[in-house]
């Protein structure tokens, strides 16, 4: 005979499964909202963002940019939310793609142009959430395009280096950076001391090159706070 107990436990793990067989595809193809929501009392608040959300995503080369804006980008697309990703024109590694520095694709991506991104506004505005990769390249312009975005209810998502490797401010970042709702702010893995999480800051193997380049993984090193300089005293393999 099966106790009181064994039933609400049997129920209690049906309950389970099915919550988890529902949950695998949810992005962008259900109405469904992911576990974490529907374990929240209440009906989810689907837009509270009237005057739009800015969150940027900064670091050095190697902090997982992309990866981590991908994450919060999905956070966002739920309820079939329409998304977007964009990136300049200079980064022509992938056509019709992001990809990492090691070539890792994080999402299909629609190109635009980095000194007039001004120009593919009416392109965005179907969308609901509005990614920028590699913000640092776009020309002032970018701003304006934000912020048109916000004033449209819309959450816009930039990932960037704030600093060139000769320690410039990159593009118009520090505007962006200034306007945000939310900034995430990641570190690397060090190449000198191989610290986890605390390299701040992007160096160029030839000083002469400061201006980081689209990929260029070749071309760059990061360093923590106290191994900066150091570059030469670890004699890289290049
Ligand atoms: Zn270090």
């Amino acid at each position: 005979m099966v106790s009181e107990t064994q039933h609400e436990a049997n129920r209690t793990n049906s309950k389970r499964n099915s919550q988890g067989g529902r949950s695998t595809s949810w992005l962008g193809k259900t109405n469904e909202p992911p576990n974490w929501i529907r374990f929240n009392k209440g009906t989810p608040i689907l837009n509270n963002f009237k005057n739009g959300l800015l969150i940027v995503v900064v670091g050095p080369m190697y902090a997982t940019k992309s990866q981590t804006t991908r994450a919060m980008y999905e956070k966002y697309c739920v309820f079939n939310r329409k998304g977007v990703w964009v990136k300049p024109d200079t980064d022509n590694r992938c056509e019709g793609k992001t990809v990492t520095h090691d070539n890792r694709v994080i999402a299909n991506a629609i190109t635009v142009s980095a000194t007039t991104p001004e120009a593919a506004l009416s392109k965005l505005m179907p969308y609901d959430v509005v990614v920028f990769d590699e913000a640092q390249f776009f020309s002032e312009q970018i701003l304006s395009v934000v912020k048109s975005l916000l004033s449209s209810g819309k959450i816009v998502i930039v990932n960037g280096l704030k600093l060139t490797a000769g320690d410039s401010i990159f593009g118009s970042m520090h505007y962006l950076l200034a306007f945000a709702d939310e900034i995430i702010s990641l570190k690397a893995v060090c190449n000198i001391c191989n610290k986890i999480d605390s390299a701040t800051r992007t160096r160029a193997f030839n000083k002469n090159n400061p201006t980081v380049k689209v990929g260029g993984a070749s071309d760059y090193w990061v360093a923590c706070p106290e191994c900066d300089g150091k570059y030469e005293e670890k004699k890289f393999e290049t």
